[in-house]
C-alpha cells in the first residue's frame, strides 16, 4: 500500500489551489464539499470560479502562487494543467511543508484524491494508486447504484438515535436492526418525509426489541392426539409464531397446516421401534435452529411430557444455554378414555392410575405386574401393540383375571378412530385380527361405557 487512506478533518483549514481552468474546476467542485477555506490562485480564472468567489464559497487571487501562500495550508493542489507551472507550485508547497497534489501526476504528488461515493456523512473512497482508474470508476458506479441515495440522511437520523444501543444487545440483534433501517424500512419511510422516517425508526426498534426478547427459544408443544380442536390455545399461538417446527410422525397434517406459513417444517419422525432420526440428531437439530435465533416449536404428539423423551431434549437445550418452555397437550390416554365414555379414575374402583409404556429402550418394559394384576386396577398402556402378548403373559402369571376388561383405542380423536373392546384373555388374538396400523392405546381394566355399542361398531367395521 503506497498510499494510506485517511479521512482528513478540514474544518476551518486552508486549501490552496493554483489554476483556473477545467482541471481546477473539477477539483474545486469536490473541495467545496468540505468545510475548508479555499483560496484559488489564477491570473485568468474561469467564470464559475469568479461566481463562487462572489457567493463566498472560495476566494480568488489573480496572481501566481508564492511559497508564503502555501505556508500553513492543509493541502495544496497544482491544477494549472501546465507542467512547468505545476512543478513550480509543487516545489513551493514542499518548501512550505504543505501536502501537495499535482493533478494527473501521481509521481509528483504526495497525496491523491480517491474516487468518492458521497452519501454524506457516509463517504466511500476508492483508490487504485493510479493503476486502474477505469476499475475505480466501475466500483464507484456499482456502489452508487447499490447505496440508497438518501443513505446520508438515514445515517444522520440514525446517528441521533441512541435508543437502539440501550435496547438491543451488541452483535446480531443490533446489526439486523440497522441493516433493516438502512436498506429496507429507512429508504421506504424517507419517501414520505423525514418525520415519517423518525416514526418508522421508533417502530422498527419496537419490532426488533420484541423479536430480540423472543430470540433463540424452544417451545416443547403438545399437539394432542390428532384432532386439531384438541390443541390448546397456547399451542395454536406457538404454531402461529414459529420459525421452525420440528415434529413427530404422530402429528397430523391438519395440525401442521396451522403452523405459520413461513415456518420451516421438519419431520423428525420416529416410528415404532425404528427411529428414522436418532435422538441425539433430533437434539442437535433443535439446538442448531434455536442458535440461529429462531423460534423453534418442538411439536410432539399428545402431551410432550408423556413418553416423549422430553427430558433428553430439554437437557440438550439447557446445555446450549437456550431458553425453553413447555406447552402441555392432551395425552392419548385422555383422548382415548373420552372416546369410550369412561373416567380414568372412579371412586370405589381405582384410586390410582398408571401410564405404562409397552416397551422401553431395552425392549418390552418391565412393571410391577403383581400390583397391576389386582382387580380394579386401571392402566393406560402406550406403545402396547407389539408387547400385548408379553404383557398378557406377565399379568396372568401374577394372577390377573382372564376376564379383566381391556380396550384398545386406535387413532383416538381422529376420524378413523377405532375401539376394540376385549378381555385380557383374548387381547393378543383380537389385536392380531384387527391389524391396527395407527397409534393405539390399550386400557387395562376399562371397558367402554357402551361396550355393547362399541362391539356392534367393531363388527360393522370388520
Ligand atoms: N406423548 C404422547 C405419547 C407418545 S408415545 C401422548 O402424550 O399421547 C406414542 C404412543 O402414544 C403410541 O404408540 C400410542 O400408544 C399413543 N398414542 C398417541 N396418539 C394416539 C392416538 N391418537 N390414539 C391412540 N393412541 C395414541
Amino acid at each position: 500500500m503506497k498510499h494510506f487512506p485517511i479521512f482528513l478533518s478540514l474544518e476551518g483549514d486552508r486549501i490552496v489551489l493554483a489554476g483556473g481552468g477545467d482541471a481546477a474546476l473539477a477539483k474545486l467542485r469536490l473541495l467545496m464539499k468540505t468545510e475548508a477555506r479555499i483560496t484559488v490562485f489564477a491570473c485568468d480564472p474561469a467564470p464559475e470560479i469568479i461566481t463562487w468567489a462572489q457567493i463566498g464559497r472560495l476566494s480568488v487571487q489573480r496572481r501566481a502562487i508564492t511559497q508564503e501562500d502555501c505556508t500553513g495550508a492543509a493541502l495544496v493542489y497544482a491544477a494549472s494543467e501546465d507542467e512547468v507551472d505545476d512543478a513550480r507550485t509543487a516545489k513551493l508547497a514542499r518548501a512550505a511543508g504543505a501536502l501537495i497534489n499535482v493533478v494527473d501526476n501521481l509521481e509528483a504528488s504526495q497525496f491523491i484524491t480517491p474516487a468518492i461515493v458521497d452519501r454524506d456523512p457516509v463517504t466511500v473512497a476508492i483508490g487504485t494508486e493510479g493503476a486502474a482508474p477505469v476499475l475505480a470508476r466501475a466500483i464507484k458506479a456499482e456502489l452508487e447504484s447499490r447505496l440508497p441515495t438518501n443513505l446520508g440522511l438515514l445515517a444522520r437520523i440514525g446517528k441521533t438515535f441512541r435508543k437502539a444501543a440501550d435496547v438491543l444487545p451488541v452483535g446480531r440483534p443490533r446489526r439486523d436492526f440497522w441493516s433493516d433501517w438502512y436498506f429496507r424500512d429507512g429508504p421506504r419511510a424517507l419517501s414520505e418525509g423525514e418525520e415519517a422516517a423518525r416514526t418508522a425508526l421508533d417502530d422498527l426498534l419496537d419490532r426488533h426489541a420484541a423479536r430480540d426478547a423472543r430470540e433463540g427459544h424452544v417451545a416443547f408443544v403438545g399437539a394432542g392426539p390428532g384432532d386439531p380442536e384438541l390443541l390448546t390455545l397456547k399451542a395454536r399461538r406457538a404454531l402461529d409464531e414459529a420459525d421452525v417446527v420440528i415434529h413427530d410422525r404422530l402429528v397430523t397434517p391438519e395440525i401442521l397446516e396451522l403452523a405459520r406459513r413461513e415456518a420451516t417444517l421438519i419431520d423428525a419422525g420416529k416410528e415404532g421401534f425404528g427411529p428414522s432420526m436418532t435422538q441425539p440428531e433430533i437434539n442437535q437439530l433443535i439446538v442448531t435452529h434455536a442458535r440461529t435465533g429462531a423460534q423453534v416449536v418442538r411439536l410432539k404428539g399428545g402431551d410432550p411430557t408423556v413418553f416423549g423423551r422430553l427430558d433428553e431434549e430439554i437437557e440438550a437445550v439447557t446445555k446450549a444455554g437456550i431458553a425453553f418452555h413447555i406447552v402441555p397437550g392432551i395425552t392419548a390416554a385422555s383422548a382415548s378414555v373420552a372416546a369410550i365414555g369412561q373416567s380414568l379414575t372412579s371412586r370405589g374402583r381405582n384410586s390410582s392410575l398408571r401410564f405404562l409404556t409397552g416397551h422401553d429402550m431395552k425392549g418390552f418394559a418391565d412393571h410391577d405386574w403383581a400390583a397391576l394384576a389386582r382387580s380394579g386396577e386401571v392402566a393406560a398402556i402406550y406403545m402396547g401393540k407389539k408387547s400385548a402378548r408379553f404383557i398378557q403373559g406377565r399379568l396372568l402369571m401374577h394372577g390377573a383375571d382372564r376376564a379383566t376388561p381391556v380396550t384398545v383405542i386406535e387413532n383416538a380423536s381422529r376420524p378413523d378412530q377405532r375401539v376394540l373392546s376385549t378381555t385380557l384373555d383374548a387381547l393378543p388374538s383380537v389385536l392380531a385380527e384387527a391389524g391396527l396400523t395407527g397409534p393405539a392405546l390399550t386400557f387395562l381394566g376399562l371397558a367402554p361405557r357402551a361396550a355393547q355399542a362399541a362391539l356392534i361398531r367393531q363388527q360393522e367395521l370388520a
